[in-house]
């Protein structure tokens, strides 16, 4: 694979023109005849091979960092079925290994200035710092504790730079009073509903207020997709800001796609200047899935568990990623996507944990079908004592036809069972596919209650433009909110515009 696409493609433009010192060329071509042959090294030049099993992550056509997206599947990465998904094999080895803990280190984002260069000159200016004697003492000790102590001495400085010192353990959020109308019901025991809405195509938002007007009621906060499927429509900010307007609870959906450090952080303290305050953190479906003609596909700046460590270091700490201060920092309920049908899934459960650990307080997971297959993830969450630490709310689409039932059979870590298949196709034959997708949605949605108190805490609904199902679903499932009469004027003076 490494012969094929050489780590030289995902240079800037200006790299071959720089003026290297022979020494320096030489080494790097040292270092990348060795590490590329052995563990497909791209020359990232922010070494992290020994916390992914050795095998270098630079593959993965969303440059990510910390773990799988939530399309990974055994068989083929979901952005190009002609490799496999490298954080698939991280995970298999990393578990063969015994150095599934690893995996739990959050790792920063590229140094851009770095990439393309050596590691070594870093690991040798390490042994230099630590002395060359007491470098190779240590690593040559009869104490397993030593030789660790050593190698992490001078491995962890190189991986974990100063200006992020990334680690493996459990951040709760300081203690502060909900941000948010979802943070408070959710933190008072209700079995919430969040709903998404698809932002407008063009400019006309007649519709989607209706859409905000006829549900803002009904759930504890609305999702505004943020270019799925890498196809511009509104931004998803624009619509958050909408939505506050008109006196519902927004959830910012906001991708590492196409967005840089600075962008992702100025652009989430202008949203919660702007009331917006429960963000979800994903990495964004690929650029390759956008229409032609194709846009550039390599603007991976940051992962879904970076931009988590990122927004709870500015909410906790009040410093930007670059240290400065924040003497007024944002108030933000942090949010992430789980996929309990991606992987398998104990890699799944780990990568959950990792994000709970950025800075994750609750989970909207994918579409969930099977709920002998959700019992099986969230038993694994539970091995990993992850439940206590994050709020669950569980995927649900009402199906509208069979076509759409077949389509979502094909989505990257969606699994619909052959029973529901075939009652829609009986449902289908008969003419009401569209009644038989909104019982089966109720069903789940009844048997998912069930796992209340027991790690689930609520459901998304994700209507795929059927905006308008939303109130009957959630008033037929028995979920209307208990202040329901009084939510709209509640809304409405949750978050004033901060001056
Ligand atoms: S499936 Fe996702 S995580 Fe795996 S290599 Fe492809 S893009 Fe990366």
């Amino acid at each position: 694979m490494p012969g094929f696409t050489p780590g030289r493609r995902w240079q800037p433009a200006y790299s071959p023109f720089k003026r290297d010192r022979f020494v320096d060329r030489l080494l790097e071509l040292l270092e990348y005849s060795v590490k590329g042959p052995l563990f497909g090294c791209r020359m990232c030049g922010n070494c992290l091979l020994q916390e992914t099993a050795f095998i270098c992550p630079m593959e993965c056509p969303k440059g990510l960092r910390n773990g799988p997206c939530g399309g990974s599947t055994p068989e083929h990465c979901y952005v190009d079925d002609t490799r496999p998904c490298i954080w698939y094999k991280i995970y298999e080895r990393s578990f063969r290994m015994g150095r599934e803990d690893n995996l739990l280190e959050v790792l920063p984002p590229l140094d851009w200035e770095k990439v393309g260069t050596d590691t070594w000159r870093d690991v040798l200016r390490q042994v230099a710092k630590i002395g060359v004697k007491k470098a190779a003492g240590g690593l040559l000790s009869r104490s397993a504790e030593t030789r660790t102590a050593t190698w992490d001495g001078i491995f962890r400085p190189v991986r974990q730079p100063d200006w992020w010192q990334g680690d493996r353990v459990y951040h709760p959020p300081v203690p502060a009073e909900p941000v948010s109308t979802l943070e408070r019901r959710l933190r008072l025991g209700e079995f919430v509903v969040t709903s998404e809405i698809t932002p407008p195509l063009s400019c006309k938002t007649d519709k989607m207020i209706r859409h905000i007007e006829a549900t803002r009621s009904y759930v504890s906060g609305l999702n505004f997709t943020d270019n799925a499927s890498a196809t511009p429509r509104m931004t998803s900010w624009a619509c958050g800001q909408i939505a506050v307007a008109h006196g519902a609870e927004p959830v910012l959906q906001i991708s590492a796609r196409n967005r840089s450090r600075s962008n992702f952080q100025s652009e989430v303290i202008g949203a919660a200047v702007l009331g917006i305050r429960n963000i979800l953190c994903i990495s964004g479906d690929s650029a390759r899935l956008s229409p032609p003609p194709r846009e550039k596909m390599e603007i991976n700046d940051l992962d879904a568990v970076q931009m988590l460590w990122i927004l709870r270091r500015m909410r906790d700490e009040g410093k930007y990623l670059d240290g400065r201060e924040i003497k007024c920092p944002p108030k933000l309920f942090l949010g992430a996507a789980a996929s309990p049908f991606a992987s398998s899934p104990k890699f799944q459960a780990l990568r959950e944990q990792k994000k709970v650990h950025a800075g994750a307080q609750f989970f909207q997971t994918n579409l969930v079908f099977d709920i002998p297959g959700m019992e099986t993830w969230l038993n694994e969450l539970a091995k990993r004592n992850v439940l206590d630490k994050v709020y669950i709310l569980i995927g649900i689409t009402p199906i509208k036809s069979l076509k759409m039932a077949t389509m979502l059979k094909e989505v990257p870590g969606v699994y619909v069972p052959e029973s529901i298949l075939q009652r829609m196709s009986a449902a289908n034959a008969a003419g009401n596919a569209t009644e038989e997708g909104v019982q089966i949605a109720l069903e789940l949605i009844s048997k998912i209650k069930a796992y209340h108190g027991q790690g689930i805490h609520g459901i998304h609904l994700m209507p795929v433009a059927w905006d308008e199902i939303v109130p009957r679903i959630v008033s037929e499932a028995g979920l209307t909110p208990k202040d329901f009469e009084h939510t709209s004027q509640e809304q409405s003076n949750a978050h004033p515009i901060e001056k």
